[in-house]
Protein backbone atom coordinates (compact mmCIF):
# COMPACT_ATOMS: atom_id res chain seq x y z
CA UNK A 1 0.00 0.00 0.00
CA UNK A 2 1.19 3.79 -0.86
CA UNK A 3 1.58 5.80 1.89
CA UNK A 4 -1.20 7.19 3.44
CA UNK A 5 -1.86 11.19 3.90
CA UNK A 6 -2.42 12.68 7.08
CA UNK A 7 -6.25 12.73 6.06
CA UNK A 8 -6.82 9.35 5.35
CA UNK A 9 -8.35 7.11 8.39
CA UNK A 10 -5.89 5.19 10.28
CA UNK A 11 -7.05 1.06 11.52
CA UNK A 12 -4.92 2.41 14.84
CA UNK A 13 -7.13 5.65 15.27
CA UNK A 14 -10.52 3.62 14.96
CA UNK A 15 -13.10 5.01 17.12
CA UNK A 16 -13.85 0.76 17.64
CA UNK A 17 -16.89 -1.39 17.79
CA UNK A 18 -19.55 -1.40 19.75
CA UNK A 19 -18.27 -4.58 21.83
CA UNK A 20 -15.09 -3.88 22.28
CA UNK A 21 -12.44 -7.34 21.02
CA UNK A 22 -8.57 -7.59 20.92
CA UNK A 23 -7.38 -6.52 17.74
CA UNK A 24 -6.49 -8.89 15.22
CA UNK A 25 -3.20 -10.45 14.76
CA UNK A 26 -2.18 -10.70 10.88
CA UNK A 27 -4.09 -7.96 9.25
CA UNK A 28 -5.32 -4.66 10.54
CA UNK A 29 -9.27 -3.93 11.88
CA UNK A 30 -10.18 -2.48 8.66
CA UNK A 31 -8.98 -5.55 6.90
CA UNK A 32 -10.77 -7.67 9.30
CA UNK A 33 -13.89 -5.63 8.50
CA UNK A 34 -13.52 -6.27 4.86
CA UNK A 35 -13.53 -10.04 5.75
CA UNK A 36 -16.29 -10.31 8.04
CA UNK A 37 -18.36 -8.59 5.07
CA UNK A 38 -17.39 -11.36 2.65
CA UNK A 39 -18.28 -14.08 5.11
CA UNK A 40 -21.64 -12.65 5.64
CA UNK A 41 -24.60 -14.52 4.23
CA UNK A 42 -25.87 -11.07 3.12
CA UNK A 43 -22.93 -10.79 1.40
CA UNK A 44 -23.22 -14.37 -0.49
CA UNK A 45 -27.19 -13.44 -0.91
CA UNK A 46 -26.30 -10.28 -3.52
CA UNK A 47 -25.38 -12.17 -6.49
CA UNK A 48 -29.44 -13.18 -6.82
CA UNK A 49 -30.35 -9.88 -6.05
CA UNK A 50 -30.63 -7.27 -9.00
CA UNK A 51 -30.59 -3.60 -9.84
CA UNK A 52 -32.24 -3.01 -13.06
CA UNK A 53 -32.90 -6.36 -14.58
CA UNK A 54 -34.48 -9.20 -12.61
CA UNK A 55 -32.10 -11.45 -11.56
CA UNK A 56 -32.79 -14.72 -13.93
CA UNK A 57 -33.61 -12.63 -17.25
CA UNK A 58 -30.02 -13.12 -18.13
CA UNK A 59 -26.64 -14.73 -17.33
CA UNK A 60 -24.38 -11.58 -18.45
CA UNK A 61 -26.46 -8.65 -16.41
CA UNK A 62 -24.55 -7.49 -13.69
CA UNK A 63 -26.08 -8.65 -10.20
CA UNK A 64 -25.53 -6.46 -6.47
CA UNK A 65 -22.83 -9.10 -6.07
CA UNK A 66 -20.80 -8.13 -9.50
CA UNK A 67 -22.22 -4.06 -9.10
CA UNK A 68 -19.98 -4.09 -5.61
CA UNK A 69 -17.33 -5.76 -6.71
CA UNK A 70 -16.94 -3.36 -9.38
CA UNK A 71 -17.36 -0.40 -7.26
CA UNK A 72 -14.77 -1.63 -4.59
CA UNK A 73 -12.38 -2.54 -7.70
CA UNK A 74 -13.40 1.98 -8.42
CA UNK A 75 -13.17 2.65 -4.46
CA UNK A 76 -9.80 1.14 -4.11
CA UNK A 77 -7.90 2.78 -7.44
CA UNK A 78 -8.91 6.29 -6.34
CA UNK A 79 -8.10 5.52 -2.56
CA UNK A 80 -4.61 4.56 -3.50
CA UNK A 81 -3.82 7.32 -6.11
CA UNK A 82 -5.14 9.40 -3.40
CA UNK A 83 -3.23 8.11 -0.02
CA UNK A 84 -6.91 7.40 1.55
CA UNK A 85 -7.09 4.06 3.18
CA UNK A 86 -7.47 0.90 0.31
CA UNK A 87 -8.62 -1.28 3.17
CA UNK A 88 -11.82 0.64 4.35
CA UNK A 89 -12.59 2.11 1.51
CA UNK A 90 -12.89 -1.64 0.10
CA UNK A 91 -15.11 -2.83 3.19
CA UNK A 92 -17.79 0.31 2.91
CA UNK A 93 -17.47 -0.83 -1.01
CA UNK A 94 -18.34 -4.17 -0.77
CA UNK A 95 -20.87 -3.83 2.29
CA UNK A 96 -22.69 -0.91 0.77
CA UNK A 97 -25.58 -2.87 -1.04
CA UNK A 98 -26.14 -5.39 2.05
CA UNK A 99 -29.66 -4.10 3.20
CA UNK A 100 -31.17 -3.80 -0.52
CA UNK A 101 -34.78 -6.00 -1.11
CA UNK A 102 -35.10 -8.02 -3.35
CA UNK A 103 -36.05 -6.75 -7.43
CA UNK A 104 -33.78 -3.52 -6.79
CA UNK A 105 -35.21 -0.02 -5.87
CA UNK A 106 -38.68 -1.07 -7.10
CA UNK A 107 -38.31 -3.95 -3.98
CA UNK A 108 -37.20 -1.16 -1.74
CA UNK A 109 -40.08 1.71 -2.66
CA UNK A 110 -42.77 -0.64 -2.63
CA UNK A 111 -41.45 -1.97 1.26
CA UNK A 112 -41.17 1.50 2.29
CA UNK A 113 -44.69 2.46 1.16
CA UNK A 114 -46.27 -1.13 2.97
CA UNK A 115 -43.68 -0.43 6.20
CA UNK A 116 -45.70 2.97 6.32
CA UNK A 117 -49.29 1.67 5.46
CA UNK A 118 -49.36 -1.18 7.71
CA UNK A 119 -47.17 0.13 10.75
CA UNK A 120 -47.12 4.00 10.22
CA UNK A 121 -44.45 4.55 13.94
CA UNK A 122 -42.58 1.98 12.62
CA UNK A 123 -40.04 4.33 10.62
CA UNK A 124 -40.98 3.09 7.03
CA UNK A 125 -38.43 1.13 5.42
CA UNK A 126 -34.97 2.25 3.92
CA UNK A 127 -31.88 0.49 2.35
CA UNK A 128 -29.04 2.55 3.56
CA UNK A 129 -29.96 1.98 7.46
CA UNK A 130 -31.37 -1.17 6.22
CA UNK A 131 -27.13 -2.40 5.25
CA UNK A 132 -26.17 -0.90 8.51
CA UNK A 133 -29.00 -3.02 10.45
CA UNK A 134 -27.53 -6.04 8.55
CA UNK A 135 -24.15 -5.65 9.70
CA UNK A 136 -25.41 -4.27 13.37
CA UNK A 137 -27.62 -6.78 14.03
CA UNK A 138 -29.39 -9.25 11.28
CA UNK A 139 -26.24 -11.68 11.06
CA UNK A 140 -25.58 -14.34 13.00
CA UNK A 141 -22.48 -15.30 13.19
CA UNK A 142 -20.63 -14.69 16.18
CA UNK A 143 -21.14 -16.16 19.65
CA UNK A 144 -20.59 -13.35 21.86
CA UNK A 145 -22.38 -10.29 19.29
CA UNK A 146 -25.39 -9.90 16.61
CA UNK A 147 -23.98 -8.47 13.49
CA UNK A 148 -20.66 -8.36 12.53
CA UNK A 149 -19.74 -6.07 14.88
CA UNK A 150 -17.64 -3.58 12.37
CA UNK A 151 -15.27 -0.43 13.43
CA UNK A 152 -17.26 3.20 13.27
CA UNK A 153 -15.65 4.37 10.11
CA UNK A 154 -16.86 0.98 8.03
CA UNK A 155 -20.60 1.54 9.74
CA UNK A 156 -20.34 5.42 9.26
CA UNK A 157 -19.73 4.91 5.59
CA UNK A 158 -22.24 2.19 5.16
CA UNK A 159 -25.28 4.65 6.28
CA UNK A 160 -24.83 7.00 3.47
CA UNK A 161 -28.53 8.84 4.38
CA UNK A 162 -30.27 9.06 6.96
CA UNK A 163 -33.63 11.25 8.27
CA UNK A 164 -33.29 13.33 11.78
CA UNK A 165 -35.61 11.41 13.05
CA UNK A 166 -33.53 8.04 12.06
CA UNK A 167 -30.31 9.74 13.15
CA UNK A 168 -31.20 10.43 16.96
CA UNK A 169 -31.46 6.78 17.49
CA UNK A 170 -28.11 5.58 16.20
CA UNK A 171 -25.72 6.75 18.37
CA UNK A 172 -22.43 7.87 17.25
CA UNK A 173 -23.16 6.84 13.80
CA UNK A 174 -26.13 9.76 13.34
CA UNK A 175 -24.06 12.12 14.99
CA UNK A 176 -23.01 13.88 11.91
CA UNK A 177 -26.63 13.69 10.35
CA UNK A 178 -27.00 16.15 13.20
CA UNK A 179 -23.91 18.34 13.43
CA UNK A 180 -24.29 18.24 9.58
CA UNK A 181 -20.39 17.30 8.91
CA UNK A 182 -19.28 14.63 6.31
CA UNK A 183 -18.05 11.00 6.68
CA UNK A 184 -14.67 10.24 6.14
CA UNK A 185 -12.80 10.62 2.92
CA UNK A 186 -13.18 6.62 2.09
CA UNK A 187 -16.96 7.22 2.81
CA UNK A 188 -17.10 9.94 0.32
CA UNK A 189 -14.98 7.90 -1.65
CA UNK A 190 -17.07 5.01 -2.01
CA UNK A 191 -20.12 7.03 -2.20
CA UNK A 192 -18.75 8.04 -5.65
CA UNK A 193 -17.16 5.30 -6.70
CA UNK A 194 -20.50 3.61 -6.38
CA UNK A 195 -22.19 6.37 -8.99
CA UNK A 196 -19.63 5.73 -11.51
CA UNK A 197 -20.21 1.93 -11.53
CA UNK A 198 -23.39 2.03 -12.11
CA UNK A 199 -23.94 5.19 -14.75
CA UNK A 200 -21.56 2.62 -16.82
CA UNK A 201 -22.78 -0.84 -16.19
CA UNK A 202 -26.81 0.37 -16.53
CA UNK A 203 -25.60 1.45 -19.87
CA UNK A 204 -23.75 -1.59 -20.69
CA UNK A 205 -26.38 -4.03 -19.70
CA UNK A 206 -28.97 -1.65 -21.41
CA UNK A 207 -27.41 -1.63 -24.68
CA UNK A 208 -26.94 -5.67 -24.54
CA UNK A 209 -30.18 -6.16 -23.26
CA UNK A 210 -31.57 -3.91 -26.45
CA UNK A 211 -33.22 -1.43 -24.31
CA UNK A 212 -31.18 0.87 -25.24
CA UNK A 213 -29.52 1.88 -28.80
CA UNK A 214 -26.29 3.14 -29.48
CA UNK A 215 -28.11 5.95 -31.65
CA UNK A 216 -30.31 6.59 -28.51
CA UNK A 217 -26.93 6.86 -26.73
CA UNK A 218 -25.56 9.64 -28.93
CA UNK A 219 -27.98 11.99 -27.09
CA UNK A 220 -25.74 11.64 -24.32
CA UNK A 221 -22.87 13.96 -24.57
CA UNK A 222 -20.22 11.64 -22.42
CA UNK A 223 -21.46 8.71 -24.56
CA UNK A 224 -20.94 10.42 -27.67
CA UNK A 225 -17.79 11.73 -26.92
CA UNK A 226 -15.97 8.46 -26.19
CA UNK A 227 -17.67 6.96 -29.09
CA UNK A 228 -16.43 8.98 -31.92
CA UNK A 229 -13.21 8.61 -30.37
CA UNK A 230 -13.06 4.74 -30.67
CA UNK A 231 -14.44 5.09 -33.73
CA UNK A 232 -11.86 7.44 -35.31
CA UNK A 233 -9.40 4.74 -33.83
CA UNK A 234 -10.84 2.28 -35.37
CA UNK A 235 -13.47 3.06 -38.03
CA UNK A 236 -14.23 -1.01 -39.05
CA UNK A 237 -14.58 -1.77 -35.22
CA UNK A 238 -17.71 -4.11 -34.71
CA UNK A 239 -20.25 -2.63 -32.52
CA UNK A 240 -20.24 -4.49 -29.48
CA UNK A 241 -16.63 -4.15 -29.00
CA UNK A 242 -16.76 -0.15 -30.06
CA UNK A 243 -18.87 -0.26 -26.35
CA UNK A 244 -17.21 -1.86 -24.39
CA UNK A 245 -14.22 0.78 -25.62
CA UNK A 246 -16.22 3.56 -25.13
CA UNK A 247 -17.45 2.68 -21.49
CA UNK A 248 -13.80 1.61 -21.25
CA UNK A 249 -12.92 4.92 -21.48
CA UNK A 250 -15.67 6.73 -19.88
CA UNK A 251 -14.76 5.23 -16.64
CA UNK A 252 -11.07 6.25 -17.04
CA UNK A 253 -12.49 9.60 -17.55
CA UNK A 254 -14.38 9.94 -14.77
CA UNK A 255 -11.93 8.36 -12.45
CA UNK A 256 -9.13 10.76 -13.81
CA UNK A 257 -11.20 13.69 -12.84
CA UNK A 258 -12.33 12.57 -9.51
CA UNK A 259 -9.11 12.21 -8.68
CA UNK A 260 -7.91 15.43 -9.99
CA UNK A 261 -10.55 17.31 -8.46
CA UNK A 262 -10.16 15.74 -4.96
CA UNK A 263 -6.73 16.37 -5.16
CA UNK A 264 -6.79 19.95 -5.61
CA UNK A 265 -10.05 20.23 -2.84
CA UNK A 266 -7.66 18.21 -0.69
CA UNK A 267 -4.42 20.76 -1.22
CA UNK A 268 -6.74 23.94 -0.81
CA UNK A 269 -8.81 22.92 2.64
CA UNK A 270 -5.69 21.14 3.66
CA UNK A 271 -7.23 19.30 6.69
CA UNK A 272 -4.64 18.20 8.80
CA UNK A 273 -5.86 14.50 10.14
CA UNK A 274 -9.54 12.69 9.06
CA UNK A 275 -11.50 14.60 11.27
CA UNK A 276 -10.82 17.73 10.04
CA UNK A 277 -11.82 16.28 6.44
CA UNK A 278 -15.05 15.33 8.24
CA UNK A 279 -15.63 19.04 9.40
CA UNK A 280 -14.78 20.01 6.00
CA UNK A 281 -17.46 19.92 3.71
CA UNK A 282 -17.52 17.32 0.75
CA UNK A 283 -14.05 16.75 -0.38
CA UNK A 284 -14.66 14.20 -2.88
CA UNK A 285 -15.94 15.32 -6.11
CA UNK A 286 -16.19 15.82 -10.24
CA UNK A 287 -15.05 18.84 -11.59
CA UNK A 288 -18.24 21.25 -12.51
CA UNK A 289 -18.36 20.19 -16.31
CA UNK A 290 -18.11 16.24 -15.41
CA UNK A 291 -20.51 16.72 -12.72
CA UNK A 292 -23.00 18.54 -15.42
CA UNK A 293 -22.55 15.00 -17.90
CA UNK A 294 -22.91 12.84 -15.21
CA UNK A 295 -26.18 14.16 -14.04
CA UNK A 296 -27.39 14.14 -18.18
CA UNK A 297 -26.39 10.42 -18.42
CA UNK A 298 -28.42 9.64 -15.10
CA UNK A 299 -31.47 11.87 -16.51
CA UNK A 300 -31.38 9.68 -19.42
CA UNK A 301 -30.95 6.55 -18.55
CA UNK A 302 -33.91 6.87 -16.10
CA UNK A 303 -36.07 8.53 -18.74
CA UNK A 304 -35.29 5.71 -21.35
CA UNK A 305 -33.92 2.91 -19.24
CA UNK A 306 -35.83 2.67 -16.18
CA UNK A 307 -38.61 4.19 -17.03
CA UNK A 308 -38.81 1.52 -20.15
CA UNK A 309 -42.05 -0.05 -20.58
CA UNK A 310 -40.30 -3.75 -20.13
CA UNK A 311 -38.71 -2.40 -16.74
CA UNK A 312 -41.65 -0.80 -15.94
CA UNK A 313 -43.43 -4.13 -16.57
CA UNK A 314 -40.86 -5.65 -14.56
CA UNK A 315 -40.74 -3.50 -11.50
CA UNK A 316 -45.01 -3.60 -11.68
CA UNK A 317 -44.44 -7.30 -10.81
CA UNK A 318 -41.90 -6.95 -8.57
CA UNK A 319 -43.55 -4.49 -6.45
CA UNK A 320 -46.64 -6.83 -6.24
CA UNK A 321 -44.96 -9.58 -5.40
CA UNK A 322 -43.22 -7.57 -2.40
CA UNK A 323 -46.79 -6.19 -1.21
CA UNK A 324 -48.61 -9.26 -1.83
CA UNK A 325 -45.67 -10.91 0.96
CA UNK A 326 -45.80 -8.18 3.36
CA UNK A 327 -49.96 -8.38 3.05
CA UNK A 328 -50.31 -11.69 3.74
CA UNK A 329 -47.48 -11.83 6.97
CA UNK A 330 -48.82 -8.60 8.64
CA UNK A 331 -52.54 -9.93 8.66
CA UNK A 332 -51.23 -13.72 9.48
CA UNK A 333 -48.22 -14.30 11.14
CA UNK A 334 -48.19 -17.14 11.67
CA UNK A 335 -47.77 -18.13 7.78
CA UNK A 336 -44.37 -16.47 8.74
CA UNK A 337 -41.12 -18.77 9.54
CA UNK A 338 -41.44 -18.91 13.79
CA UNK A 339 -37.91 -17.45 13.97
CA UNK A 340 -40.02 -13.91 11.92
CA UNK A 341 -42.67 -14.35 14.31
CA UNK A 342 -43.30 -11.41 16.89
CA UNK A 343 -45.40 -10.57 19.74
CA UNK A 344 -45.66 -6.81 19.02
CA UNK A 345 -47.62 -5.49 16.10
CA UNK A 346 -44.47 -2.51 15.34
CA UNK A 347 -41.73 -5.22 16.10
CA UNK A 348 -43.57 -7.60 13.78
CA UNK A 349 -44.01 -5.18 11.23
CA UNK A 350 -40.29 -4.70 11.11
CA UNK A 351 -39.54 -8.52 11.29
CA UNK A 352 -41.22 -9.15 8.51
CA UNK A 353 -39.47 -6.01 6.20
CA UNK A 354 -36.42 -8.27 7.49
CA UNK A 355 -37.69 -10.80 5.49
CA UNK A 356 -38.57 -9.45 2.90
CA UNK A 357 -35.89 -7.16 2.66
CA UNK A 358 -33.42 -10.45 3.27
CA UNK A 359 -34.79 -12.36 -0.09
CA UNK A 360 -33.51 -13.23 -3.31
CA UNK A 361 -35.44 -12.20 -6.45
CA UNK A 362 -36.07 -16.07 -6.94
CA UNK A 363 -36.62 -16.50 -3.42
CA UNK A 364 -39.30 -14.05 -3.16
CA UNK A 365 -40.56 -15.41 -6.55
CA UNK A 366 -40.99 -18.49 -4.94
CA UNK A 367 -42.59 -17.57 -1.68
CA UNK A 368 -45.01 -15.79 -3.02
CA UNK A 369 -45.88 -19.28 -4.98
CA UNK A 370 -45.33 -21.12 -2.11
CA UNK A 371 -48.41 -18.49 -0.90
CA UNK A 372 -50.66 -17.83 -3.42
CA UNK A 373 -50.42 -21.00 -5.64
CA UNK A 374 -52.49 -24.45 -4.97
CA UNK A 375 -50.26 -27.37 -5.50
CA UNK A 376 -47.26 -25.76 -4.20
CA UNK A 377 -46.92 -25.62 -0.33
CA UNK A 378 -43.78 -26.63 0.60
MG1 LIG B 1 -24.72 0.49 -5.17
Amino acid sequence: MTELAAYACRPGQSRGRRHPEPAPGNRNAFQRDRDRIIHAGAFRRLEYKTQVFINHEGDLFRTRLTHSLEVAQIARVLARSLGLNEDLTEAIALAHDLGHTPFGHAGQDELNACMREFAPDAGGFEHNLQSLRVVDELEERYALFNGLNLCFETREGILKHCSLAHAKLLGEVGERFIARTQPSLEAQLANLADEIAYNNHDIDDGLRSGLLTVEQMQAVPIFARHYAEVLQAWPDIAQRRAVSETIRRMINTLITDVTVTTAALLARAAPVDADAARRSGPLVAFSGAIRQEADDLKKFLFENLYRHFKVMRMTNKARRIVRELFSAFIHEPRLLPPDYRRGDDQVQARAIADYIAGMTDRYAIREHHRLFQMGDHL
